[in-house]
């Protein structure tokens, strides 16, 4: 398996620390507000780098962050008047339903930076005393000059660094333009919760939270650390710099970034104002499972342009291969399973998983699959149950990784089938027959007619 490392700017072959193991660290969401689609391009994305791995065997560790205590949270929490824990606990909530439905596996420790204030503290303890860092009016700040390696991951040319005592910056997020020493701990302001610390009362900064809680689950040195390309500079960058000062040994040994989702080319962003939360797609109509595959069909180094043509899209793709499950669960002929089907679907297989261990190539995978998808089609008349039950099996395997089609199996199409009908049904009771034809037309572009019987609504394939 190889990526693309941001550290050393080129394609590596992945090994692993500890043998079939992968220790991977995720930057979460900063709970401050609904996340949008382009925070969900990054953990869309996480989730497909996890599934790869799991499908080729290694057992993975995953470390999902939430900061709950940061710039952004405490601002949002004065605004609205209400207690900060109150605050992030709505959107922490909303953000685990949103990955639900996104069908994004679970990690194994969700750490909340509010509950980890003592390793923190402990991680700005060893820097003091090992010279990284330094105290100034109540504030502890990290000296990037003490530091010979700054820089590296971001690959800003050290020599015009503005380094040294005089600059420093307290803010969490600023440009490569403003390189200073940064805050690890800011000093008590009014407004703001705060810590007893030996050097004065008063936060973390957000850049130590991830460094503290990586190194509690994952030791000091781990395999993955990932998150959005905006996570670079300064926040991964700083992350390295604390990680290794306090630890004097490589904190991660592959980095790797997912680019942005864009609008009109502009980054997605709360600031900008052009973005969808997955429950504005959502109350559109949209499914879930077609915002995940727009999300993941596009190569992780690449912008991705979201417009809604896009997303009816994919939608349109996610139906050809629900429709093609459908045939398969509906072929009845009796018979042996053609040995030569099976040798296609192996090969499928292997090439599909190829294009995935070459540095995502999410394309590649899909082109694989409908290939097949393809092929199959042509045949279907010549099937047997068991030519179709080995098919069936390469599709949930497929799913394993791309997790497009609902929870691990093919998903019950039949049931999904019977309860738009039901609601249908529903709809015209109420007289909302409007509603009725649109669930009618949507079950049409699946392929599904409706034919209205005395006994009932029946239904059958297009
Ligand atoms: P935040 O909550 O702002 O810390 O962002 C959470 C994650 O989403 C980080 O990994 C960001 O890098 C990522 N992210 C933010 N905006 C975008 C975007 N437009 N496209 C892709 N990833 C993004
Ligand atoms: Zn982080």
């Amino acid at each position: 398996m190889r990526f693309y490392n941001t550290l050393t700017r080129r394609l590596e072959e992945f090994r692993e620390i500890e043998k079939g193991n992968v220790g991977l660290y995720t930057c979460g969401p900063t709970v401050y507000d609904y996340p949008h689609i382009g925070n969900y391009r990054s953990y869309v994305f996480e989730d497909l780098v996890k599934r790869v791995f799991l499908h080729s065997g290694y057992r993975v560790r995953h470390v999902m962050n939430i900061t709950d205590i940061d710039d952004k949270t405490i601002r949002k929490a004065n605004e609205l008047g209400m207690p900060l824990a109150e605050v992030t606990q709505k959107y922490i909530d909303a953000f685990h339903a949103d990955l639900r439905a996104l069908n994004v596996l679970p990690a194994d420790v969700y750490p909340r930076a509010t509950e980890h204030i003592p390793e923190m503290l402990k991680l700005i303890a060893v820097l003091l005393e090992k010279g990284f860092a330094y105290v100034r009016d109540g504030s502890v700040y990290f000296s990037i000059e003490r530091f010979k390696e700054y820089g590296r991951l971001a690959n800003l040319d050290r020599a015009s660094l503005k380094a040294g005592a005089s600059a420093a910056v307290d803010a969490d997020e600023y440009e490569k333009e403003a390189v200073q020493d940064f805050v690890l701990w800011k000093g008590r302001k009014p407004g703001e919760p705060s810590w007893p610390a030996p050097f004065g009362e008063g936060r973390p900064g957000w850049h130590i939270e991830c460094s503290a809680m990586s190194m509690k689950y994952l030791g000091p040195h781990f395999d993955i650390h990932m998150g959005g390309v905006d996570n670079i500079f300064p926040h991964h960058e700083n992350e390295i710099a604390q990680s290794e000062a306090a630890n004097g040994q490589a904190f991660v040994n592959y980095w790797l970034h997912c680019q942005h989702l864009v609008i009109d080319n502009k980054k997605m962003s709360k600031s900008l104002g052009n973005f969808y939360t997955l429950g504005d797609l959502l109350g559109r109509g949209c499914d879930p499972m077609a915002v995940r595959y727009l999300l993941l069909s596009t190569h992780y180094r690449k912008l991705l342009n979201f417009t809604l043509e896009g997303l009816e899209m994919a939608g349109q793709a996610l139906a050809r291969v629900k429709n093609f499950v459908f045939s398969l669960k509906n072929v009845e002929a009796e018979g042996e399973a053609d040995p030569e089907l099976a040798a296609v679907i192996r090969a499928s297989l292997a090439a599909f998983s190829a294009s995935l261990a070459d540095d995502f190539n999410v394309s590649g995978a899909l082109g694989v699959m409908f290939d097949l998808i393809h092929e199959v089609n042509a045949r279907l008349n010549a099937l047997t149950r068991a030519d179709a039950a080995a098919v069936l099996a390469w599709v949930e395997r497929l799913n394993a990784v791309l997790g497009v089609l609902g929870e691990a199996d093919a998903g019950p199409l039949e049931a999904e089938i019977e309860a738009r009908i039901a609601l249908r049904q529903q709809a015209r009771l109420e007289k909302n027959f409007a509603r009725a034809d649109e669930i009618r037309a949507e079950l049409k572009k699946q392929g599904i007619v409706l034919i209205d019987t005395p006994g009932g609504v029946k239904w059958k394939k297009e």
